[in-house]
């Protein structure tokens, strides 16, 4: 996938956990093996115009969606 591979790229390059889009220039830090790109992407950069001719707006909202569920359950918890 070519956002993976971007990420990946950048990663080589010695920017460690701290990758940055390409396209709306959204920094990710604290990154993580395992962690999907396009999810962390569209859980802090849901404007970002790649990802959203990527995985489109439906593919942002489920993933805000289930970001305020988690959110949601904090709140509750407390
Ligand atoms: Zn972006």
């Amino acid at each position: 996938m070519l956002f993976g591979t971007i990420f990946r790229f950048i990663h080589v390059l010695g920017y460690s956990d701290n990758c940055k889009c390409f396209f709306c220039d959204g920094g990710l830090r604290n990154w993580e093996a395992g962690d999907d790109p396009w999810q962390e992407h569209a859980r802090w950069f849901p404007q970002c115009g790649f990802l959203k001719m990527c995985k489109g707006e439906d593919y942002i909202q489920s993933i805000q969606d289930r970001l305020a569920e988690v959110w949601c359950l904090d709140c509750l918890a407390e």
